[in-house]
């Protein structure tokens, strides 16, 4: 039995899975409650993992973490969501409760390595996975193994600036992937083209009142004003499908896997949206340079069957 356990930014989940098998033997998820610190969670989740287990001992326990981790180390560097999780040794806290071999690492990473063994990069053993949502982050998969780099830091596409002369990015560049292709930041440009377009105070008593609900724009408002017709959102739209179409294309040049698979809710945003970034790569790319772009198919549940996958790796011995 494989343990798989999820630390995303707001919620647990923890799964245990018998290879062969087609679905979860069981399976669990919690809330991280705002304000919540690293010890907390990692309680929650002992105790969700303990009472699916039921007294079994796993045979690995694979986990995908939402921020950066040394995967050598067996360490989570930090959450950028919940505080306390500063160098925490997770691997060995799990190695001791569980008394099973134990790998640990970042979400992208791991969601790059459940869409290989599981989803849509099965068969392909050279990928690069991408999730499009509130960020923008990227897991490798070459010659079947994942690969990430010196110090963990291997695909960071969010990071590739692809507009030097473009706004700064959380990071501190100009230009980044992340800055023009994220939900929140199209959201962001969205609000500012709208008000300026039509005055805020027209905006606020407008047409648009029902697709912003709330009066909150999000990446999901872009999408449906984008499907409208509405040009500014159109603009807004492809431009981040630019923006990540340019940095898809520079990654299959430097690289040249054979597929890209993106996950996250942005890729939600349809037809207009793949178009443009499938047209972008292609023009980016070098034409010897051969590749295609899918969607990925585990949803949500990518984390954790890549926590399977990388439990299962570790039951190998092999990272
Ligand atoms: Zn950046």
């Amino acid at each position: 039995m494989i343990l798989a356990l999820d630390f995303g930014g707001t919620k647990l989940t923890a799964a245990v899975f018998e290879p062969g098998e087609r679905n979860w033997r069981g399976h669990k998820r919690a809330f991280s409650p705002p304000g919540a610190e690293a010890f907390q969670d990692i309680t929650t989740m002992l105790a969700m993992a303990h009472e699916l287990l039921a007294g079994a001992q796993p045979a690995a326990v694979g986990v995908s973490f939402g921020g950066p981790v040394d995967f050598a180390a067996g360490r989570v560097r930090l959450s950028h969501h919940v505080p306390g999780w500063e160098d925490t040794p997770l691997r060995e806290i799990l190695r001791g409760q569980f008394m099973a071999p134990a790998a640990v690492d970042n979400d992208a990473n791991v969601a790059a390595l459940g869409e290989y063994r599981f989803g849509a990069g099965r068969g392909h053993d050279s990928l690069l996975y991408i999730t499009v949502s509130t960020g923008v982050g990227g897991g490798w998969i070459l010659d079947g193994r994942p690969w990430r780099g010196a110090g963990s830091m291997a695909g960071e596409i969010g990071h590739m600036m692809v507009d030097p002369a473009g706004p700064l990015c959380l990071c501190g560049k100009p230009g980044c992937v992340e800055r023009l292709a994220s939900g929140p930041f199209m959201a962001e440009a969205l609000r500012r083209a709208w008000s300026e377009e039509r005055g805020a105070k027209e905006w606020e008593s407008g047409d648009w009142r029902l697709a912003i609900g709330n009066g909150e724009i999000t990446g999901v408002t872009v999408a449906e004003a984008a499907a409208k017709g509405d040009g500014a959102a159109v603009k807004v739209l492809e431009r981040g499908a630019w923006a990540l179409g340019v940095g898809i294309g520079n990654a299959a040049n430097l690289i040249n896997p054979r597929r890209f698979v993106l996950g996250g809710g942005v890729t939600k945003s349809g037809e207009r949206w793949w178009q443009a970034v499938r047209r972008v790569a292609r023009e980016t790319a070098l034409p010897e340079v051969k590749f295609d772009i899918v969607a990925a198919v585990l949803g949500d549940d990518a984390p954790l069957w890549g926590a399977v996958a990388l439990a299962q790796n570790a039951l190998k011995g092999d990272a």
